[in-house]
């Protein structure tokens, strides 16, 4: 990987110090880089709390995506969205603008922190796709009770974030990386991570490759964290499972982290801004210090990095320690960071030192839109998502006589995915939200367009309805799932 330079050489970066304790811990960070002796020439930017007082509902300024769309290369800190302002976080606007689908968040055990898991060798990445699943943020309030979000999830999606988990497996000598998927519940989402892990693995006949359900995947991590090597999940899934292995090596304040795209690359640790020590000189830098070795091996300062790595290790060795720690003996952020820098050159004592990376080679996907094509496709029925009150029976009537003259029949309603009409004895607590499912009457016709919306005039006749997906085959195979009781 290389990045943008100045004409006497320096690295291009952008920075943003962002919110909180941001400014206090990248501030560290800038100060050990200079340290190490590379030269970065630093273009500082805006984003975050302060941009949307300013009133610019994004939190993101022109000047800022100018700038990182020019450098491609940033170190982050920590940004707010201040209650009352800005729908939507600027943290994610910049991982969306710039297509940062890959979150790398590694965690190893450190010297010098005590936790339940001391001395069991953890060291493990967790590779997170960022842009879609349920974080790409469609919710709809389908009536004034029932809300959906829409988890997204595409092939195109799942195969980077996979390629990228094998890559950062082969960059740093991993041995095996785990697939976590609830793909047994969400078979079409979850599943289509599940099954483009199992197609690209044997292209990796090196790394052990192993699927898990996420659920277990977490309990594993807490009985047995020292298995894992490289773990690959979907966004919200990563997004506990790594704060989840935080905590195991001593929590945020060590979490360091990058956000990897194609074209820019933006490093910022896990931890948020930390309001309430904000400003105190007592954050740990600990997260972005080793945000900053990340950075500098994307730049391929190799040998900085792993200087900057150890020097942490033997500081915190050497039982320098912050507040987040212990509090007796805690020495400031700015003591901590002259503890690091005094330490730049020396191994750890006791600590492996840090792993030898090879470059990451970046997953060739075609950046054009991906159009994933069906040898047969089939439309053979749609689900009408209706609002109503009343009970699944008379909803059901209404439904079969409104549709006794049309080609699509009702099969089923469903009620939050189980069925409930017609009856199968079940005992659920309805909402006013029913799925009410209908098919072609002749198994082997196509549904067309004039057929659906016959149907959904017929429909809103007497109800009100808010929502279709049509029910589509590809090359035979169902592209949807049945509800829980559904036959
Ligand atoms: P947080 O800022 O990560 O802080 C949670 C707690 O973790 C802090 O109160 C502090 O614990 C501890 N902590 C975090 N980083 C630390 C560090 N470097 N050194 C020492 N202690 C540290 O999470 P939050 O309170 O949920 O979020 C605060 C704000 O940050 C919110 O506005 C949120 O939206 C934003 N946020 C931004 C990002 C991002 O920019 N990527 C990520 C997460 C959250 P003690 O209270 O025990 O001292």
């Amino acid at each position: 990987m290389s990045c943008k330079t100045t004409p006497d050489g320096a690295a291009r970066v952008t920075v943003i110090p962002g919110d909180g304790i941001g400014p206090e811990v990248i501030g560290a960070a800038r100060r050990v880089i200079a340290a190490t002796g590379v030269r970065i020439a630093w273009e500082e930017r805006e984003a975050g709390a302060v941009v949307f007082r300013q009133g610019l509902p994004s939190g993101v300024p022109t000047e800022t995506i100018t700038s990182i769309a020019d450098t491609r290369v940033v170190l982050k800190g920590p940004l707010e969205t201040p209650v009352g302002y800005g729908e939507k976080s600027a943290n994610v606007t910049l991982r969306k603008l710039f297509e940062t689908y890959g979150n790398i968040r590694p965690v190893r055990e450190l010297p010098g922190v005590p936790t339940p898991f001391s001395g069991r060798g953890i060291d493990l990445v967790i590779v997170r796709e960022n842009v879609e699943d349920l974080y790409a943020g469609i919710e709809h309030m389908q009536t004034p009770g029932v809300a959906q979000c829409l988890k997204i999830m595409s092939r195109k999606g799942c195969e980077k974030i996979v390629r990228l988990a094998f890559e950062v497996a082969v960059a740093q000598g991993r041995r095996s990386v785990h697939c976590a998927t609830k793909a047994n519940i969400m078979k079409h989402t979850e599943g289509l991570l599940k099954r483009t892990f199992e197609e690209i693995a044997p292209e990796y006949p090196g790394i052990e490759a192993r699927h898990i359900i996420v659920d277990n995947c977490a309990h594993q991590l807490v009985r047995v964290p020292e298995q894992f090597e490289v773990i690959v999940t979907s966004n919200m899934n990563g997004d506990i499972l790594s704060d989840l292995t935080s905590g195991l090596i001593g929590g945020l304040g060590f979490a360091p982290g990058a956000n990897i795209g194609n074209d820019v690359a933006i490093f910022e640790a896990v931890h948020g801004s930390a309001p309430t020590i904000a400003g105190t000189d007592t954050a740990n830098p600990t997260a972005v210090l080793l945000t900053s070795a990340m950075l500098l091996r994307h730049i391929d300062e190799f040998a900085a990095a792993s200087q900057v790595e150890d020097a942490v290790m033997r500081t915190l060795e050497d039982g320098v320690y912050t507040r987040d720690v212990r509090v007796e003996g805690a020495v400031s952020t700015t003591a901590f960071t002259d503890a690091v820098i005094a330490r730049l050159g020396q191994q750890p004592r006791v600590a492996t030192p840090a792993r030898a990376h090879k470059p990451l080679q970046l997953p060739q996907v075609e950046s054009r839109p991906d159009y994933v094509s069906a040898g047969r496709r089939r439309a053979i029925g749609a689900d009408i998502f209706v609002e109503a009150g009343g009970t699944p029976e008379s909803l059901g009537q209404s439904l079969e006589a409104l549709s006794e003259s049309s080609q699509l029949r009702l099969k089923m309603i469903s009620n939050r995915g189980t069925k409930v009409y017609p009856s199968s004895g079940a005992i659920t607590d309805c909402v006013d939200h029913w799925r009410c499912r209908f098919v072609m009457r002749d198994a082997e016709a196509e549904l067309s367009d004039e057929v659906l919306l016959d149907l959904l005039h017929r429909v809103r006749s007497r109800h009100q309805w808010m929502h279709i997906e049509k029910l589509n085959e590809f090359d035979g195979a169902l592209g949807y799932t049945r509800a829980q009781g559904e036959d």
